[in-house]
């Protein structure tokens, strides 16, 4: 036991969890982040409504059989019961505190809820540097500070790994013969920071951040205060902004090579977008599909030469130039694109089954960017420790303004203010 969780095993199913009330149970598997990220959640939850729902662990590795039956294949999986049948959603990755609270609330009654809301209590913890962010910029900075003995603590939103982590392949970090993949790579510098001494408060809610206190509270429960907060929130995928996109993202329409390619084996697909990424995603995605056509704005491409040499000579990529999207269309097949030739006007549908998406990036910072100085496209302007307008804030990575984002540069600057902060603490 551990919180008021019981950890069974397979041949303890039925009695324990179909032939009980209300339960909750993580599959969960070892030398798995996401599964400590959730353990983080979970064990505190057990404590507050375990009580009223058993709490259930099931080791996936060694309980296959059932876990297949269950349809469970990563971990960590939770599934919720009531009365031995499942009920709420199956949640499986970076599963957000926030998911789970709403599911168990769902199968209590609104007065077991109010009061288990009231047991909750808002805990405070000090730390010297906060690190908003686990990208490559984050981490590189945690690793420093945290080998500097300063106190760290690294909070995502998501897992930690950033970009990196949906990149198929990185043949231009150093260190590396071969190309790594992405996602072992943003493995590896999690890791290393972990192994430093850094501490993580991964997939969770920002309910609140205090530039001038240096405060960030943390899926309404925890608020860290440190003497120095470094902004490494990095960029998302910018989206077209045209019509049926948000829609059908996630639905035919994806920004994720790394993540969706796989779906489309023996299937065509359309690519927008003309740079590094379109490119070497498209090259990516060719792997599986049987067809793909880039449409691109420009009436050549912008990406490196070596991408392009590879992209021209696929015979499984076809180009549309100078053609914009102008609304997708979902249909039984998969997607209908309209597409506009921004010479003559004219518009036009292609049929698809899926949609990629590749134009650029958006710095992450929504919530936060009316507290600092930012260039014309929206990145954080740095001085050359990376410090902020802000006293004491720090921004890095690709959220701050210049002119190249990669990650040996992302690293650069979390290398830099992360000696920068150690000199003055
Ligand atoms: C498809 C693709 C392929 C690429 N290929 C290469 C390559 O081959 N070589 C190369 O050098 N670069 C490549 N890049 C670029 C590289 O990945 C980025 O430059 C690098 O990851 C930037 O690191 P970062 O730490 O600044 O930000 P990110 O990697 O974007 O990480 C930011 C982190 O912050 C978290 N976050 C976001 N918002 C918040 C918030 N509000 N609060 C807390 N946390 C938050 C995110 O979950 C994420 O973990 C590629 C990028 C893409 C998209």
């Amino acid at each position: 036991m551990s919180g008021k969780i019981k950890y069974i095993n397979a041949s303890e199913y039925p009695k324990e969890v179909l032939s009980k009330g209300l339960v909750a149970v993580d599959w969960y598997s070892t030398e798995c982040p996401p599964c400590e990220a959730l353990a983080a959640k979970f064990e505190p939850l057990s404590e507050i409504y375990g009580d009223h729902i058993q709490f259930i662990k099931i080791f996936r590795q060694e309980n296959r059989e059932l876990a297949d039956q269950l349809d469970i294949h990563s971990s960590p999986t939770v599934l919720f019961y009531k009365d031995g049948q499942l009920v709420g959603d199956r949640l499986n990755g970076g599963i957000k505190r926030s998911e789970l609270e709403a599911n168990l609330n769902s199968m209590l009654s609104d007065e077991t809820v109010k009061a288990i809301k009231n047991k909750i209590k808002i805990t405070k913890t000090n730390c010297d540097v906060i690190i908003l962010g686990g990208g490559p910029s984050g981490l590189a900075a945690a690793i420093y500070t945290s080998q500097a003995k300063l106190n760290t603590i690294i909070i995502d939103t998501a897992l930690p790994g950033g970009q990196v982590k949906t990149t198929h392949l990185v043949s231009n970090y150093p260190g590396f013969i071969e190309p790594v993949q992405g996602f072992m790579l943003g493995h590896y510098m999690s890791e290393q920071a972990k192994e430093a001494g850094a501490s993580y408060r991964a997939a969770v809610d920002i309910t609140n951040i205090n530039f001038n206190e240096l405060t960030v509270t943390v899926d309404g429960i925890e608020t860290i205060h440190g003497k120095k907060l470094i902004v490494a929130t990095g960029a998302s995928p910018r989206p077209l902004g045209i019509k049926g996109e948000t829609e059908y993202k996630g639905q035919g329409i994806s920004y994720c090579a790394t993540c969706d390619a796989k779906y489309y084996k023996d299937k065509e697909v359309i690519v927008i977008g003309g740079g590094n990424s379109a490119i070497e995603e498209a090259l990516f995605i060719a792997k599986f599909a049987s067809k793909i056509t880039i449409v691109h704005q420009f009436a050549t491409l912008q990406a490196n030469k070596q991408a392009q040499e590879k992209a021209f000579a696929d015979s499984k990529i076809k180009f549309i130039f100078e053609h914009e999207p102008r609304e997708f269309v979902k249909t039984s097949r998969g997607m209908d694109v309209v597409i506009e030739d921004l010479k003559t006007k004219k518009m036009r549908t292609l049929s698809t089954d899926g949609v990629f998406v590749f134009v650029g990036m958006k710095p992450n910072i929504e919530e936060i960017k009316d507290q600092f100085n930012l260039d014309k496209w929206g990145y954080i302007e740095t001085d050359e420790n990376m410090l902020t307008k802000l006293p004491n804030v720090y921004a890095v990575g690709d959220v701050r303004s210049k002119q190249y984002r990669q990650i040996t540069t992302a690293v650069s600057d979390g290398t830099i203010a992360s000696i920068a902060i150690s000199k003055q603490l």
